[in-house]
């Protein structure tokens, strides 16, 4: 994901909440919890954490190493945990272990990139880093799990924290719904680093945040020969390009205007001669939308086949859904957005809680939120030496000042919604407000 220019211009939109929501106890909330965080038993150990995770990125469900060290550090604060959830992922669970559930999610992956960062903690994996920030966010929800672990008493439910693999590509998050550990839970928390950001400042939205995301690939098949003599055969070059032209349609003529979806043509292969007429054509790209990303596959699929029979070719579309399956767009509950805001601006101020333009990339949280109520937010690290690297980029890098903001957002989050939100309504938000 890159979100690298996405906040730039709603960092001048500063927005003033207006609470509608009494936070019951404040000894255990908002700027308790920050300033816990920032103690040096909690700080020093999330860094040290991260640190450690930096240097052994791994990727997609491999994520063993990641995965016994979250355990590990379970053990060490006393929070049961479930293990081998969709194969490495750890759900702990901290509270009164009875009804109500509310769930805060981490994602442990790291990305096939090759680190370029030259610091003492750099990854020691070639061809492997932490180039989306996972290793914090799985370092704050540890933070968050050591504040609430330390506040149980108080909570007024069960915190379950989710330590995810495979967000990158491998839909992680539907396998860990798929286990059945999360049905009972009333609404689901994620958030993410946001590398143009300012450390203490976040930012979110209520309903489509983050637009889905497919990929597709096409093979166009004609009937190659020589360049001299087209007639003869039947030219897939040609009729790719009429498909990819056709593609671009789907925005241009029927998408809504004002709302984002993208088709991007990025794979062209054909002949590697100048004079030979290829039998096959290989085109392939990837397609972004919110609501409407199922509606666009079925779409572009439509418009391949059509268009290359126009051109007498045959055409064989693959989404490649078991191996990268379509991330449905990141859709925020209006109520929990508002809960949202209410605790941020408790902690940070009304100036440091904005509200986020919709962006086109994409987190598999969304399986998460086809399932029950949920909220993503952006979580400044600016790091102000070393500029704003977008997210997977070989020299991304954290302000890991951030740590505290993102484990006592988290660990506020949850107890406020226990304690306010279900207190006071008893009961979930309905689904129709998703
Ligand atoms: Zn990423
Ligand atoms: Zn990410």
């Amino acid at each position: 994901m890159a979100f690298a220019k996405c906040f730039t211009s709603f960092l001048l939109v500063l927005c003033v909440f207006v609470p509608t929501l009494v936070l019951s106890d404040l000894s255990i909330t908002s700027s308790n919890f920050l300033e816990h965080a920032n103690k040096p038993e909690v700080f020093d150990w999330m860094v040290g954490i991260r640190n450690d995770l930096h240097e052994c990125p791994e990727l997609l469900y491999d994520v063993f190493e990641t995965s016994e060290r979250v355990r590990q550090e379970l053990d060490n604060l006393k929070i049961p945990y479930k293990s081998s959830v969709a194969k490495t992922g750890v759900i702990g669970y901290v509270g009164t272990m009875e009804e109500p559930f509310v769930a805060l999610r981490a994602d442990m992956d790291g990305l096939p990139i090759h680190e370029m960062v030259e610091w003492e903690h750099k990854s020691k994996i070639d061809g492997k880093m932490h180039a989306c920030g996972h290793d914090a966010h799985t370092a704050m929800l540890l933070g968050a799990s050591k504040i609430l672990k330390e506040h149980e008493k108080e909570l007024q439910g069960t915190v379950l924290l989710v330590f995810q693999p495979a967000e990158e590509g491998g839909a992680g998050a539907r396998e860990v719904w798929k286990t059945g550990l999360l049905k009972e839970v009333k609404a689901i928390f994620g958030l993410h680093v946001a590398p143009d950001v300012p450390v203490g400042v976040v930012g979110s939205r209520a309903g489509d945040f983050m637009a889905g995301s497919g990929t597709f690939e096409a093979v166009i098949t004609g009937e190659g020969g020589h360049a001299a003599q087209p007639h003869m055969g039947i030219d897939p070059v040609v009729a790719a390009a009429n498909v990819i032209i056709s593609l671009q349609h789907l925005i241009s003529r029927e998408a809504e205007p004002g709302d984002p979806q993208v088709v991007t043509v990025a794979k062209l292969e054909g002949s590697d001669a100048f004079n030979v007429i290829p039998n096959t054509v290989t085109i392939g790209g990837s397609f972004r939308a919110f609501s409407t990303i199922r509606h666009l596959r079925r779409r572009i699929e439509e418009v391949i086949v059509a268009q290359a029979a126009v051109s007498k070719c045959n055409a064989a579309v693959n989404f490649f859904e078991d191996v990268k399956p379509l991330y449905p767009a990141v859709n925020n509950n209006e109520k929990l957005y508002d809960h949202f805001k209410n605790v941020a601006t408790q902690m940070l101020g009304p100036q440091r809680v904005l509200e986020a333009p919709q962006v086109t990339v994409s987190e598999d949280f969304a399986f998460y939120q086809e399932e029950l109520p949920g909220l993503f937010f952006f979580l400044g690290i600016k790091n102000e030496t070393h500029g704003e690297e977008p997210v997977h980029s070989a020299h991304f890098d954290i302000a890991q000042d951030a740590f505290p903001y993102g484990a006592a957002l988290h660990a506020s989050l949850a107890t406020t919604y226990l304690s306010d939100v279900l207190g006071s309504q008893g009961k979930q938000y309905p689904r129709d407000e998703l």
